[in-house]
């Protein structure tokens, strides 16, 4: 015999079925409408708390409409043209969180020549750098 949450697992499998569920799209709406929470309490201007639980309340009934949704087709094309319109904003991010990861062991320098951006390792003391893409060389500390 299954458990109580074994059994409510099994009903909500079977309530998605067929349904478009979780995607990209969807993890943006919600953390949306996170953000429109959050913003609702800290701000303490009326007007402003109404407007912000009003945009979160559409937020989250499209995530929902998207989610029970049955046209997957349809949803799975609302998602890809998502991803195509951040493509650019997520690159940046994903650079910058990589420079992040690893800014204890190396240093990024703009070639002066070209602009290009390169990664040289750190605690070399004074090293001669030549850019991949033009060839050019200038010297820096790092
Ligand atoms: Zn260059």
């Amino acid at each position: 015999m299954k458990n109580f949450f074994g059994r409510m697992g099994d009903s909500l499998r079977r309530f998605m079925m067929g349904r478009y569920g979780m995607d990209d799209l969807n993890r943006f709406l919600f953390y949306t409408w996170v953000l429109l929470i959050v913003l609702e309490l800290i701000i303490p201007v009326r007007g402003v708390k109404s407007l912000l639980s009003t945009l979160g309340l559409l937020v989250v009934i499209f995530e929902l409409f998207r989610m029970l949704s049955r046209n997957i087709a349809k949803r799975y094309q609302e998602n890809l043209k998502f991803l195509d319109m951040t493509a650019g904003l997520r690159k940046t991010l994903r650079i910058n969180r990589r420079k992040f990861d690893d800014r204890k062991t190396y240093r990024y320098f703009r070639c002066p020549g070209c602009g290009q951006e390169v990664r040289v390792p750190k605690g070399k003391g004074h090293i001669r750098i030549t850019c991949p893409k033009c060839g050019k060389s200038f010297e820096k500390n790092v």
